[in-house]
């Protein structure tokens, strides 16, 4: 049995050592890590730390199996984005531009069915695909992963649990909820990276990630939908608050120069970010832990609905080989791949 007390004693602990775990994974893959850290999407730094603290909010009959499977579970909560350039279909499961669907100022979340084949018979299939479908896809995963926890297929659990953790991640960043995904409507372009990711990797150790138990969800899709909307509703205040910064903000303060490698690249200054910071009053913040208790919730769903298989028996089942190269072979075609000008930061 897991006591809870005990765990938020442990709390520091766990944060100290899982910012050590990721300083050391930094260290070695440097060049991976600045390709993420651009290319948004929470950044790689982002969805590893929601899956991996996703974990403490587990009931004690889950605790122990996603426990020591810590750190399959981080490490690939980032396979959907070294996805999203080598499949395709891929990259629309990671976000939906639902003010698409706010032509003539209609509401779009009263525009866009709630169920996929509704939306389909509306819009058709290649509209909701050219704008994004990560609300339905959050619910496809939910049912992959809970086949998985019924068949008792350890590679399959560990693989949709952290997959489905990265899309739910996407679904609660705002960003991932506009035709304006970077600003690149508004002249704001590398907004998505500032809150995604330059702030995050700066202040995540600041955050209290104690987010408590997992809670069961009775509509999967009604959940998702709800982690768009509410990441939809913060949109406004992420670009105007950025625009209302920069014009009061010394024009040769905003950026920095920083050395990555060989390059000198242009970033947002640490001034720039923290004053950023204070005008979004804690929402990345906010963001994030429900984003990580959302995870949680729907790994716990997933195996309630499977019958609540018992997941001790798989304990010392580790990942199977053929797993593990499939997913090495993933890595090393996404780091020899050009992703320049794609996704976030064009
Ligand atoms: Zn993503």
């Amino acid at each position: 049995m897991v006591n809870w007390l005990i765990l938020l004693k442990f709390k520091k602990k766990l944060f100290v050592l899982t910012f050590l775990l990721f300083a050391q994974t930094c260290t070695a893959n440097y060049n991976l890590f600045w390709l993420h850290a651009n290319s948004g999407l929470w950044g790689f730094f982002g969805h590893k730390r929601i899956n991996r603290v996703a974990i403490f909010s587990l009931p004690p009959a889950m605790f122990g199996f996603f426990k020591e499977n810590i750190e399959f579970l981080t490490e690939h909560a980032t396979d959907p984005d070294k996805r999203r350039y080598a499949v395709e279909g891929e990259a629309q499961r990671h976000y939906i531009d639902i003010d698409h669907y706010a032509l003539g100022g209609k509401n779009p979340f009263e525009e866009v069915p709630k169920k996929w084949n509704d939306a389909v018979a509306k819009f058709s299939e290649d509209t909701l695909q050219a704008y994004g479908i990560v609300p339905w896809h959050i619910l496809v995963m939910k049912y992959r992963l809970q086949k998985a926890f019924e068949t008792k297929n350890v590679d399959l659990i560990l693989k949709y649990a952290a997959e489905i953790g990265h899309y739910i991640g996407d679904a609660h960043v705002p960003l991932h909820t506009t035709e304006n995904y970077n600003g690149q409507l508004t002249g704001q372009r590398g907004i998505h990276g500032l809150w995604e990711s330059r702030i995050v990797e700066m202040d995540a150790e600041n955050y209290d990630y104690f987010v408590g138990k997992s809670n069961y969800i009775n509509n999967v899709l009604d959940f998702s939908w709800n982690a768009v909307y509410t990441s939809h509703m913060a949109v406004d205040s992420v670009l105007s608050l950025e625009k209302e910064l920069t014009a009061t903000f010394p024009s040769d303060k905003k950026y920095a120069y920083e050395t990555r490698g060989q390059a000198v690249i242009q970033v947002y200054s640490k001034e720039f970010c923290d004053a950023y910071q204070l005008l979004l009053h804690g929402m990345i913040e906010r963001r994030m832990r429900e984003a990580i208790i959302a995870v949680g919730s729907i790994w716990y769903t997933a195996w309630v609905d499977a019958g609540q298989p018992n997941l001790s028996e798989l304990t010392s089942t580790p990942p199977s080989p053929e797993l593990l190269k499939e997913l090495e072979m993933l890595n090393e075609t996404f780091q020899k791949t050009e992703h320049k000008g794609t996704i976030c930061d064009d």
